[in-house]
């Protein structure tokens, strides 16, 4: 029997003595499936049971020591960001905080600078020595102004002009997305902002740490009660019809769920080349980017963000874009959020689930905001269920 099945056969008669079944069937075990499971459990004493087809919890957050003894993140390298107090101090009730300022560069014509564009970047890029006032002008010397800003490359080209949009944009965009910024909507460069300062952090929320001991040890906590049963290594229609739940939480991707009904929404994937190199440090700052070279979009060094200290060696992760595998990024753009709203109307017009998080609200969303929609649908949940145990 595997750890899932072990887990499960506890678990219907265990939640609740003299009530058979779950009040709640949760997809998915990462921020958006936590998050509900969690609040459900302890903030509404509902019993909950959590499917998830990967063997681990945590979603794409996961992270874990790897055979050298180095915490790494499987799916890439996950930074916590946000400005809402309310959010980091929810989470905090199952983490410590190490704080980590994020710090990228980007290696453009030999030269490793930052990103961000700054003043910085400007001035060691063209061997320049100007002040802020004089790096405004010169973006807006190169600006290229535009009636309306619509696409990705719209929003860099009316920033700072189509050399450095070639330089820093457009080759990245291109692997990252496998397509042209033109083709992509505005939100999607607009996520990385221009500086003519020289602030080199590449987030400036209000917010910015890291779980102390990892993401996936602050999961465990979410998880850990004793109304939340977990089922790894499962794919919930392999359950769904045997086990009794009232309503299910379906974060795992919106098409499938409807078996492709209107066709695929398109989903770019990645794939992480891990490495463990024997040397202290691989590069100076947590992230470099390639947008002009190579077959991957950046190198990523776990030791800086994690704060791990271990001598003598580090690991590091390529990451190579690509059409197939895993469904990691929702693709912003008319024609796929046009899909989409086929499909959300069809999550609208299923009473008894729930769809939430990246994947099944097809949303370019960063881990705060998954949490920000998880609580937000809690809240409709737990009205529902006052309404109810009222009437
Ligand atoms: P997921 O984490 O994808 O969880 C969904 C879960 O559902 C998965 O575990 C999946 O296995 C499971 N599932 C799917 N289908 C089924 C099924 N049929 N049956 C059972 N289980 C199923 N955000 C940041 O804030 N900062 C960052 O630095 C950052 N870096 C990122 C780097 C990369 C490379 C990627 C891909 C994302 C990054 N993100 C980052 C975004 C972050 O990963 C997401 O916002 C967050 O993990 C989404 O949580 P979720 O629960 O919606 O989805
Ligand atoms: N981007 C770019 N060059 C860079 C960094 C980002 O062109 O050096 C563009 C690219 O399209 C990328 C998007 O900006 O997909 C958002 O970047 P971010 O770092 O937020 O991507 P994520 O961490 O979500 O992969």
């Amino acid at each position: 029997m595997d750890k899932g099945s072990e887990s499960f056969q506890g678990a219907v008669s265990a939640a609740v003595p003299g009530r058979r079944g779950f009040d709640y069937l949760v997809v998915g075990a990462g921020f958006a499936g936590s998050v509900l499971a969690e609040r459900l459990a302890r903030g509404l004493g509902q019993r909950v049971l959590v499917v998830e087809k990967r063997p681990h919890i945590g979603g794409n957050a996961y992270d874990r020591y790897n055979d050298d003894g180095i915490l790494v993140h499987p799916y890439g390298p996950h930074i916590f960001h946000t400005n809402s107090a309310d959010i980091f101090e929810y989470l905090s009730r199952f983490t410590q905080w190490r704080p980590y300022q994020h710090r990228v560069l980007a290696s453009v014509d030999g030269q490793m600078v930052p990103m961000p564009i700054n003043l910085d970047t400007i001035n060691k890029l063209y061997g320049l020595n100007l002040t802020s006032f004089e790096v405004e002008k010169f973006f807006e010397s190169v600006a290229e102004k535009k009636d309306s800003v619509r696409t990705s490359e719209d929003v860099v080209v009316s920033k700072v002009g189509r050399e450095l949009y070639n330089k820093f944009f457009r080759g990245y965009t291109r692997k990252q997305w496998g397509l042209d910024p033109s083709e992509l909507d505005a939100s999607v460069t607009a996520r990385v902002p221009t500086r003519t300062n020289r602030d080199d952090r590449y987030f400036t929320d209000t917010f910015q740490a890291m779980p102390l001991h990892g993401y996936t040890r602050m999961f465990e906590k979410m998880l850990d009660h004793p109304n939340i049963k977990v089922m790894l290594s499962t794919d919930y229609r392999e359950v769904a019809d045997i086990v009794p739940w009232r309503h299910m939480v379906y974060t795992g991707p919106v098409d499938a769920f409807f078996n492709y009904r209107y066709g695929k929404l398109p989903y770019r994937s990645l794939r992480f080349q891990h490495v463990t190199v024997p040397q202290e440090q691989f590069q100076p700052v947590g992230t470099v980017n390639y947008p002009n070279d190579y077959g991957y979009t950046r190198i990523s060094e776990f030791k800086h963000i994690t704060g791990q200290t271990l001598p003598g060696k580090t690991s590091v992760v390529y990451e190579y874009p690509c059409a197939e595998g895993d469904p990691y990024y929702p693709v912003p753009r008319a024609e796929n959020a046009e899909l989409y709203r086929k499909y959300e109307a069809e999550a609208e017009a299923t009473a008894n689930v729930t769809f939430v998080g990246r994947l099944a609200t097809y949303k370019y969303y960063n881990m705060d905001q998954v949490v920000g929609q998880a609580l937000a649908a809690f809240k409709r949940l737990e009205q529902r269920h006052q309404a109810v145990t009222a009437s």
